[in-house]
């Protein structure tokens, strides 16, 4: 099957019309037509509209940790819904799974101490970590501070302030002005000196934090250059920015600990999550904050401030209810060790293909999570196009980078034919 027809079709300049969803990050007239729908699916197994069965070598979006369809997060759902499905949590109220949920966060949290803010995924957990750190810094009377720094690559979702520290130029284009939000700049995504630099050039009495993915994904599933988030976190301190962790990918378990910032010995200020908290059964995300920014919100007095954020949903008790099952049975079923030791299955496997296909420029492992970097004559969206055909799902990304990122229910055996396939795929795109 030649899945890149709809590309190569000669255009003919009408407008199209489709379903009415309009899909994301998606030139539409380049999917119409062509549309994977998904309509079920049993673990890590994907099964279309159209018949086919696809291994989900991405776990979606790098969300789906314990694998889809789990009958026990189902049941959690369904329990919670028909007893409270929610009740939010402004000035007095709150509900008990959300409650309950924060209480396992602070515990698991690497950040002695944490505090929970919830919401509703990744992106509201950026917007949430950088107007924290703005009000800190208002709150403390140093009031210049409120430039947030981002790393080139980054990827930190697509809300106001996920698409201003965007390094990845293209979700920031077409907006109108450089930034929806002005006060923001990226660093180097690899070059401590770079770093340095930048800080002293604009100011740190200007700026109010960093922000960075422990491991780029979006970005090519880039792991961090050695030293490099320890050199982050002592120039945060000396320069008194924030550090904010983004374990939006990382937290639960990705990198074989329960979150990255242990995997690298880091203690950041925020940490924000989503996507694994509940492994996508809910949208739910959040921010864990250190001491020092919640604390003068908790001080007993007449003038105490008061941090304005909330939405309807944040700590909606059916997500957090679905929250405490899927961490439930990440711990039961040992699935963050499992994951370390996929790691090392995926590492052997990429590594061998690095050795026999001389496409590939390199791969890059880091938890249960790789990267594959392919040779520029070689189109990483067609190999993706190939192993979908083979009924395998990888995901291209920036870099002319191939995602691997299955749930950690896979057996040793599942990553070996997963990279074999993307090795056909690759063989196959090559030899055109
Ligand atoms: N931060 C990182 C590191 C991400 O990878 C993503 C999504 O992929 C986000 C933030 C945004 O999360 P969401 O899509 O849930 O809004």
């Amino acid at each position: 099957t030649d899945t890149t027809a709809s590309a190569t079709a000669a255009p003919s300049g009408a407008v199209l019309d489709g379903p009415a969803l309009w899909s994301a990050q998606a030139q539409m007239p380049a999917v119409l037509g062509r549309q994977l729908v998904i309509e079920r699916a049993e673990g890590s197994y994907l099964f279309t509209t159209d018949g086919r069965r696809l291994f989900d070598g991405t776990a979606g979006l790098w969300h789906a940790n314990v694998g889809h369809a789990h009958p026990e997060l189902a049941q959690a759902a369904f329990d919670q819904m028909r007893t409270l499905e929610t009740f939010h949590i402004f000035q007095r109220f709150a509900n008990d799974r959300a409650i309950e949920l924060a209480e396992l966060l602070a515990g698991i949290s690497p950040i002695p101490r944490s505090k929970v803010l919830l919401n509703s995924g990744g992106s509201d957990a950026i917007d949430l970590a950088c107007k924290l750190a703005r009000r800190h810094w208002q709150r403390e009377g140093r009031t210049s501070k409120q430039i947030i720094l981002s790393r080139e690559h980054a990827y930190h979702g697509l809300h106001a302030y996920g698409t201003s520290i965007a390094g990845l130029d293209f979700n920031r284009e077409g907006l109108g002005t450089e930034s929806l939000v002005p006060e923001t700049a990226r660093v180097s995504h690899d070059d401590l000196a770079q770093v340095e630099a930048a800080i002293e050039r604009i100011g740190a009495e200007r700026i109010a934090a960093i922000v960075s993915e422990p491991i780029q994904g979006t970005g090519g599933v880039n792991p961090p250059a050695p030293g490099y988030l320890e050199g982050l976190q002592r120039l945060a301190r000396e320069h008194d920015i924030l550090l904010i962790l983004d374990e939006v990918i990382t937290g639960f378990g990705r990198t074989g600990e329960m979150f990255a910032a242990e995997r690298y010995g880091i203690e950041p200020d925020m940490i924000t999550f989503a996507k694994g908290v509940t492994s996508g059964y809910a949208p739910l995300g959040g921010v864990l904050a250190a001491p020092r920014l919640w604390e003068p919100f908790y001080v007993d007095a007449p003038d105490t401030p008061v941090f304005r954020h909330g939405a309807t949903y944040a700590g909606h008790a059916t997500a957090a209810a679905v929250a405490i099952a899927n961490l439930g049975i990440l711990e039961r079923d040992g699935l963050v060790a499992r994951a370390a030791e996929l790691e090392h299955v995926l590492r052997r496997e990429l590594e061998g293909l690095a050795a026999r296909q001389e496409a590939v420029v390199d791969v890059r492992v880091a938890g249960f999570l790789g990267g594959i970097g392919l040779d520029e004559r070689i189109a990483n969206d067609r190999v993706a196009d190939r192993a979908i055909e083979h009924g395998f799902i990888t995901r291209p990304l920036r870099g002319n980078t191939l995602q691997l990122s299955p749930p950690f229910i896979v057996s040793d055996q599942e990553v070996v034919d997963y990279v074999a396939a993307i090795e056909l795929a690759i063989t196959e795109e090559a030899a055109r």
